[in-house]
């Protein structure tokens, strides 16, 4: 049969056979957005390279129990020990309650994956929902010996970790390298060592978002809620953690030593997995670039850098057009490619249902089933599965116009195999269907209630065709009987 599933380990820097340590179920947890900003781009890779994998262990039978965090608090400017927390920061700015403003952008980004569909996660936990189990986790820390509390915060000890279990080993870099890279920053004093980070920070009186603590009131450093939540829903140490490169140091180096120092040594992780970054013309996003593009942005085409709209699809297309482990360069060329090579698919697959069968089987389709298998068994290789599709729809559009022809069972195969891995698993949506589809189905169900008003008319059950007209008036229609029934619009 198949080579199984193998994935590239950032731990072990090699693609590993995925065995799972209590199959058939699979831990699976992603560090999702930071709730700051506006939802962009970069957010829309890892949620598509991990909602293929949460697709896929789920297609192979695993039963996935897939977290994915809102990190709504403990996230400081420049990613460090200082600064004011960006939730606060512009809560205070905007004068909203920081709740709102978590709300807000959660909203934003939901609405994004949905249109991107990407699956929702299992559970989305929220760093502000977990302050007890971060407060645990530091105590933890704290009785092993390998934090200390300094002006009411509490670092955490990264010599003595390095000493004893060794820090550095997901990121490959040592202690001299990393001091070396370190820049100098405000209240260093609190510190033993520039590399410790904070577990707990004590909060100055202006910072609005605080909890009490055993050692005062304050806010958890950024790196414990992932170790805290991760722990609390999917055990000490669990399958697949993911994220984007950027993540591998410091965040998930903190996370791990978290944990291991926290659980007598015990591993937290069996697989590390990073996404590559995203450029926009070869260039990083970077507000003061001007080429920090939203995904609204994208989806409406309002941004200097975009020459017209582009659809979620498109946008989903083009991310799972590269391997999730190459960076992927957006630009105006690549995604109008992107966006004739996805109708070409989806042209294909329209076309698959109305193929006539014939005696015999003229096109190479067989053997297509195991060759996506097996792209996607190495390392999620989705765009040999693209490339793969490509030959099929080839395959299918001479069938179609007559110079080629395909057997019954074989024509079953190609349709089963191509809308199983194009629709299924790469999570494409037709999206010209999708909204002529939905739009079909809402008349017929606006036309099945005016011929149920009808019958209850005819029957004399004024009560039911009252009420019929009554509801679908206060639900904006305008209902206008005729002589042969009723016409229906919309306000
Ligand atoms: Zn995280």
């Amino acid at each position: 049969m198949n080579h199984p599933l193998h994935i590239y380990n950032t731990l072990t820097r090699s693609k590993e056979q995925f065995v799972p340590s209590q199959a058939p179920h699979v831990g699976l947890y992603v560090c999702g957005p930071t709730v700051y900003g506006d939802g962009h781009l970069g957010h829309a890779r890892p949620a598509i390279t991990f909602d293929l994998l949460f697709r896929y262990l789920q297609h192979l039978g695993y039963k996935v129990r897939y977290v994915r965090n809102i990190t709504d608090v403990g996230h400081l400017e420049h990613d460090a020990d200082e600064g004011e927390d960006k939730i606060a920061k512009k809560a205070r700015l905007e004068q909203l309650e920081p709740m709102e403003v978590v709300q807000y952008y959660m909203t934003r980004y939901h609405k994004a994956m949905e249109r991107l569909n990407v699956l929702p996660p299992s559970i989305e936990p929220m760093a502000s929902g977990h302050i007890i189990e971060q407060i645990e986790l530091t105590k933890q820390i704290l009785e092993a010996g390998f934090a200390y509390e300094s002006a009411g915060s509490v670092y955490f000890d990264v010599r003595k970790f390095d000493e004893v279990y060794g820090y550095g080993k997901l990121s490959g870099r040592n202690i001299e390298d990393m001091l070396h890279n370190t820049r100098e920053l405000d209240g260093q004093g609190e510190k033993r060592f520039p590399l410790d980070f904070a577990l707990w920070k004590n909060a100055q009186p202006e910072h609005i978002m605080r909890w009490p603590s055993p050692w005062g009131m304050g806010f958890p450093g950024w790196h414990c809620e992932c170790t805290a939540m991760g722990r609390k829903y999917l055990g000490e140490t669990f399958d697949i953690h993911g994220g984007g490169m950027d993540l591998v140091f410091p965040h998930h180096e903190c996370e791990i030593a978290q944990a291991v120092a926290s659980q007598q040594g015990q591993a937290m992780v069996r697989y590390w997995m990073h996404n590559n970054m995203i450029t926009i013309e070869g260039k990083k996003m970077s507000k003061s670039a001007g080429n920090f593009i939203t995904l609204d942005e994208f989806f409406t085409g309002e941004h200097q850098h975009l020459q017209q709209a582009y659809s979620p699809m498109t946008i989903r297309f083009f991310i799972l057009g590269a391997h999730y482990r190459s960076t992927v360069d957006f630009g105006n060329d690549a995604l109008q490619a992107a966006e004739k090579g996805l109708a070409r698919l989806l042209d294909a697959a329209a076309l698959l249902d109305g193929l006539k069968a014939s005696g015999q089987t003229t096109v190479s389709v067989s053997g297509l089933r195991e060759r996506c298998y097996e792209a996607l068994n190495d390392d999620l290789n989705s765009p040999m599965v693209i490339a793969e599709l490509f030959e099929a729809s080839r395959a299918i559009n001479s069938i179609h116009s007559g110079l080629a022809s395909i057997t019954a069972e074989d024509l079953e195969e190609l349709r089963a195999t191509f809308r199983l891995f194009l629709f299924d698993l790469l999570g494409l949506v037709d999206e010209r269907q999708t909204d002529s589809g939905s739009q079909t189905a809402f008349s017929g169900a606006v036309d099945l209630l005016l011929q149920l008003r009808a019958t209850a008319k005819s029957n004399k059950d004024w009560a039911t065709s009252d009420r019929i007209r009554d509801e679908l008036t206060a639900l904006g229609f305008v209902i206008k009987d005729t002589k042969d029934g009723a016409e229906w619009q919309l306000k």
